[in-house]
């Protein structure tokens, strides 16, 4: 399949084509609904048509205006709408209907957001591959029998394969910058405590973020400024400016001289652990193609050390199980989603739970589960989950350190590109080291983006990864825009 990333209309394009009346968001999304509903991708699990053209009328009727006004996005599906099913890529959520919608995508129903669908995950958003799915697996765009990567590969897939103009994943350990890479579009996770969690069922409470997935800087920043803000209902919610990200990634993208200074005194660090033993060998190349063409332009490229960041994978899933198996205790089949009896009318209230979560969770989850359980428990606790989270504030620390010296770090978002579906199911430490240089980031708070920069093995994408110090989204996605700008050779 010819890779149409180079085809497709970004949504600031689609965005002047609707303010020039050269198109309607109700053709727009009845054209994105239809290809969506055709592909064998299977990234979306729910369609969202009534609702979709619906908002699409209120558009061309101007009822709605604004940056995300009239245009198709995909929602990944443990994000909670109201009256439409969210199941996270589970059996026990398969018929579970949200009484409420999430924070983002009231925002986003209010700023005239056009809802296609929601897209496939990993069930509760464990994993790297998609492969987790209660409802199958999904297709890498450029190569079906490859993986999307994960959790978010719905999300990535989709607007890949223009099935939705941009979409929205979350990000715990990387999933939406690892699936970003793999489907070789653009994808951020925030700062935590940048945008609100509240509806967004909870994986590890302390790490979770949601990102925006889409085609270029412009379309990201775009979409990052329409969900950012302080909420009142998530108590982790950080009360900071929503600054103007669009305009800012608009002057880089179109305007040279501002390009050129901006660059010129860009710091850019490249820490030396992430060019260890386990990077493949093209991926390297691309990543050292970047640096080479920022130094190029003017930017000063300074060597780094992050030495903590050799545990972060261990540490991540110390905390990530420990906060899963906490998070997901809820799902009991008495407070949300469905039942198994297994005894019909006399089964016991422990039987019915344990027959409901042993058959309706998968084995990624349950692996996770009862890991979490064993480094919580007493006796343990200290000696696994305390000690993680005192590593995971030296590798804050080290983050800090770095950040006084550069604007922002440089790296590959995955050690490979998109792996063969199947090739590591069996072995859930090979698959968890795809992670190996997305999850420091989570651990920090900190904000990373990932960037399509070149090709690997079968001309397939790789992923360049941006990350900076807490609020420098802006830095960061003006940093996007240039190398964009690098690429395409139009610096
Ligand atoms: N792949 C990682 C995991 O399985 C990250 C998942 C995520 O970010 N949601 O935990």
């Amino acid at each position: 399949m010819q890779f149409p990333r180079h085809t497709l209309k970004k949504a600031w394009q689609l965005r002047a084509e609707l303010a020039s009346k050269k198109t309607t968001s109700l053709a727009l999304t009845e054209d994105y609904l239809a290809k969506a509903k055709a592909s064998k991708l299977n990234s979306y699990l729910t369609f969202m048509d009534a609702q979709a053209i619906a908002s699409a009328k209120n558009f061309d009727a101007g009822k709605s205006s604004g940056m995300l006004a009239g245009i198709p996005l995909g929602l990944k599906d443990n994000l909670v709408t109201e009256g439409v099913k969210t199941t996270c890529g589970s059996k026990i959520l398969a018929n579970y209907v949200p009484p409420y919608s999430g924070t983002v995508v009231k925002k986003l129903e209010a700023a005239g957001s056009v809802f296609i669908g929601k897209c496939n995950l990993d069930e509760f958003a464990m994993g790297s591959s998609n492969e987790n799915s209660a409802f199958g697996p999904v297709g890498l765009p450029q190569d079906p029998t490859r993986v999307p990567g994960g959790s978010s590969g719905g999300s990535a897939a989709a607007v890949a394969a223009g099935l939705a103009a941009w979409s929205l994943g979350s990000d715990t350990g990387g999933s939406v910058r690892q699936p970003a890479s793999f489907c070789g579009v653009v994808g951020l996770k925030p700062t935590y405590g940048r945008v609100s969690r509240y509806g967004l069922v909870a994986f590890a409470s302390s790490l979770d973020q949601i990102g925006p997935l889409t085609l270029d800087a412009q379309d990201c920043a775009d979409l990052l400024e329409g969900i950012s803000g302080y909420d009142p209902l998530d108590s982790t919610s950080l009360d900071r400016p929503v600054l103007h990200y669009g305009k800012a990634v608009e002057k880089i993208r179109t305007d040279a001289t501002a390009r050129h200074d901006f660059v010129k005194k860009l710091r850019v660090g490249v820490p030396a652990e992430f060019f260890a033993a386990g990077l493949d060998a093209q991926v390297q190349k691309a990543v050292e193609s970047a640096i080479d063409a920022l130094r190029k332009a003017g930017a000063e490229i300074v060597p780094l050390q992050l030495p903590t960041s050799k545990h972060a994978l261990a540490v991540y899933y110390v905390v990530a199980v420990s906060e899963a198996s906490a998070n997901l205790a809820r799902f009991d089949g008495v407070r949300f989603g469905d039942r198994v009896y297994p005894n019909g009318a006399n089964s016991s209230l422990d039987e019915m739970y344990e027959a409901t979560r042993g058959t309706l969770f998968g084995n990624e989850v349950k692996r996770r589960i009862l890991l979490g359980n064993f480094t919580l428990s007493s006796g343990y606790y200290d000696a696994y989950y305390k000690k993680a989270c005192q590593v995971r504030n030296l590798i804050a620390q080290d983050f800090a350190k770095c950040f006084a010296k550069v604007d922002v770090i440089i790296g590959p978002t995955t050690p490979t590109v998109s792996f063969e579906r199947g090739s590591k199911t069996n072995d859930p430490l090979s698959m968890y080291l795809s992670d190996i240089y997305t999850v420091p980031v989570n651990l920090a708070g900190l904000p990373a983006v990932s960037m399509p920069y070149g090709t690997g093995e079968k001309g397939l994408p790789v992923g360049l990864q941006l990350i900076g110090a807490p609020f420098s989204e802006l830095k960061l996605l003006e940093s996007v825009a240039a190398l964009e700008t690098l690429f395409d050779g139009a610096f």
